[in-house]
């Protein structure tokens, strides 16, 4: 099975949407409830155990960022928006771009979400970054990350000690290294999903990273008090679509099982069955005792 068929799109979303989407009628709302009926591919899902398939050759992440970068923090919360998150804009276009499997897909914005949107085996995170990239045909890439309560993170601090509280503010940061969105283990999971904002949009590919980003526990508080009903959209059904991994030892299928595979299994089973012989032993044991 060849990998890089993963970036040949077969639908294009459209960029400007998201940069240009604002309001929300009625009559609008009542379209785009039309629209959903007949769309089959949304974001986010649960990633699990069971509905991801391993595979080690996952065409590799190769991400340019700049080190010293300007960004524009809005706060795009408005009630009038259904759900939506506070954006930074990466100012300079050439600023950060990833090229995946023979495509170079630009960096436009990161943004995040409480709690997160995409579920790790049934469980949510308290957020989750997204970095929506697009391509020279406007073809969208969200790499997501989840955030997880940890240490202090200094490289976010510019934005999340100074979050614009109403959707007037804009937050100036002068210098932000763009690395340190980026965790050093690029393992990730990778389907064919759509914005998770109005008009949801297909097409939209999708790669979580495995690896969480650490913030502290002010930092997450400093978001999730500026959206208290929360800026996250419910998972959605996968309707047959494949979820990837190069995550060792995720996923329970495998695209092709190797001999190893086996030989694990087997061996698996043997000492499956030594400590089940163990276990019988010591209640016997136990049992002369009590
Ligand atoms: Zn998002």
């Amino acid at each position: 099975m060849k990998t890089s068929f993963y970036f040949k799109l077969s639908q294009s979303a459209i960029l400007a949407s998201v940069i240009l989407f604002h309001t929300f009628s009625a009559a609008q709302a009542d379209t785009l409830a039309d629209n959903l009926a007949a769309m089959e591919a949304q974001s986010p899902i649960n990633i699990t155990t069971n509905n991801t398939t391993f595979e080690k050759n996952l065409s590799p992440l190769l991400f340019t960022l700049n080190s010293d970068t300007q960004l524009k923090v809005i706060n795009n919360g408005s009630p009038l928006v259904d759900k939506t998150a506070a954006r930074a804009n990466v100012v300079d276009p050439g600023a950060g771009s990833v090229t995946v499997g023979g495509d170079t897909y630009r960096l436009s914005q990161f943004h995040f979400h409480t709690p997160a949107e995409h579920l790790e085996n049934g469980y949510k995170f308290p957020m989750e970054m997204h970095m929506v990239f697009a391509d020279a045909k406007a073809n969208l890439l969200v790499v997501g990350r989840w955030v997880e309560e940890g240490a202090f993170n200094a490289a976010l601090d510019p934005i999340f000690s100074h979050l614009p509280h109403s959707v007037t503010d804009t937050l100036t940061v002068n210098h932000f290294n763009l690395n340190a969105l980026i965790p050093d283990n690029l393992n990730s999971f990778r389907y064919d999903g759509s914005l998770t904002t109005p008009p949801f949009s297909e097409g939209v590919k999708w790669i979580d990273l495995a690896q969480p980003l650490d913030m502290s526990a002010e930092q997450i508080n400093a978001f999730s008090s500026l959206f208290p009903n929360g800026d996250a959209r419910e998972i959605q059904p996968l309707n047959g679509r494949t979820i990837f991994t190069d995550v060792p030892g995720f996923a329970t299928v495998a695209v092709v099982p190797e001999p190893e595979t086996y030989s694990m299994l087997l061996a698996g089973l043997v000492l499956i069955g030594f400590v089940a012989k163990r276990r019988l032993a010591n209640r016997g044991f136990m049992g002369s005792i009590a």
